[in-house]
């Protein structure tokens, strides 16, 4: 198969993750192939929904990528000139090029993510996994740090071809489209959590709150289980899951009270200085701004599902705060504001 069929293939398969809305939100998760001595991978702020529509993908010398990374330097700085714009590689391309495998898909799998975020997930996991070769990676930010965690566990087990990444994602290897394609799909099936359906509410938002000028009722009516859904309630108040929730939506989750009256209510939203882009109304619902963007709103939503899926009982591992202060430096705004602009552009 020639360069330009195998990158044509990568595109599917990428529009295909992206598409699907337990495999990735917004600009997250990220595909490549390793074609020669380039590695094509996905931009910085990118949608994979869009593969097939736009640019997405740049083509970076492997052999620079992994000298970098031997001096401990980011790629992510570096730009290519793509399509006519300037892409910038995405911030997880380190732990791309230290991966020997040809493809790589990298998934914020809601159903990795909702054993991934579990104080007992590798445990948890061993026997749903039984006969792969994996790997559980605990938490490291993106970037370098991840690519040294990655580049530690392929020495100890080369032919791994599955990492769990805690308080993140998946990542999943193959030596071409088809074979990481099959082998993703096969991951997913083991990994599948079946969704809580939740306690019911008697006393939903009225109709009302989607005349207020700042706020309105969430477009996918299943977002309300957040608000409604006790277990959903205790699991986001007892802190940050995995750092797009942080970094997208906020460090705190939002609370109001349902016994307040829906002007009161509105009040207690505005008042928060943290300006959030949704509220959780207990009891009651949830309510979003009318300023939240397509990628807050895709974030919400992969929010929603991970956390339908973990159970009662499990021993959440949550983001520290030091990891979030880290994780809302100056870069992860930069970050941020990129995968605005990729949304910006639908
Ligand atoms: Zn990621």
């Amino acid at each position: 198969m020639n360069c330009r069929s195998e990158i044509t293939e990568l595109l599917d398969l990428s529009a295909r993750i992206g598409r699907d809305p337990l495999l990735a939100q917004a600009s997250n998760g990220n595909t490549s192939i390793k074609l020669g001595g380039t590695l094509w991978i996905k931009a910085s702020g990118k949608w994979l929904a869009h593969a097939a529509d736009e640019e997405i993908l740049v083509p970076l010398r492997l052999a620079e990528l992994r000298l970098s990374l031997q001096r401990d330097l980011e790629f992510s700085e570096s730009s290519v000139n793509g399509g006519g714009e300037s892409l910038r590689p995405s911030i997880e391309t380190a732990m791309h090029a230290v991966l020997p495998h040809r493809v790589v898909i990298h998934a914020h799998s809601v159903n990795a993510i909702s054993w991934a975020v579990r104080q007992d997930g590798e445990e948890r996991l061993a026997e749903r996994l039984d006969g792969i070769r994996w790997q559980w990676i605990p938490f490291v930010p993106s970037g370098v740090p991840l690519a040294r965690s990655i580049q530690r566990a392929l020495a100890e087990s080369p032919d791994t071809g599955v990492f769990i990444l805690a308080n993140h994602g998946l990542v999943v290897c193959g030596d071409d489209c088809g074979g990481a394609e099959e082998l993703l799909r096969d991951v997913e099936s083991r990994l599948a959590v079946t969704a809580r359906k939740g306690d019911s509410c008697d006393c939903p938002l009225p109709a009302e709150v989607d005349t207020l000028p700042r706020w309105r009722l969430p477009e996918t009516g299943q977002l309300h289980a957040l608000g409604i859904d006790a277990v959903s309630r205790k699991i986001l108040r007892g802190g940050i899951l995995y750092p797009c929730q942080a970094v997208f939506l906020g460090t705190k989750v939002p609370f109001v009270p349902a016994s307040l009256p829906i002007p009161k209510m509105i009040e207690r939203c505005e008042s928060d200085s943290d300006n959030p882009c949704f509220s959780i109304i207990e009891g009651r619902g949830v309510i979003v701004s009318r300023e939240m963007t397509k990628t807050q709103q895709a974030i919400l939503d992969g929010l929603f599902h991970v956390v339908q899926r973990i159970e009662e009982s499990a021993p959440i591992r949550y983001v520290s705060d030091d990891e979030l202060d880290s994780l809302l430096s100056e870069d992860a705004h930069g970050y941020r504001q990129c995968a605005e602009l990729g949304a910006g552009r639908r």
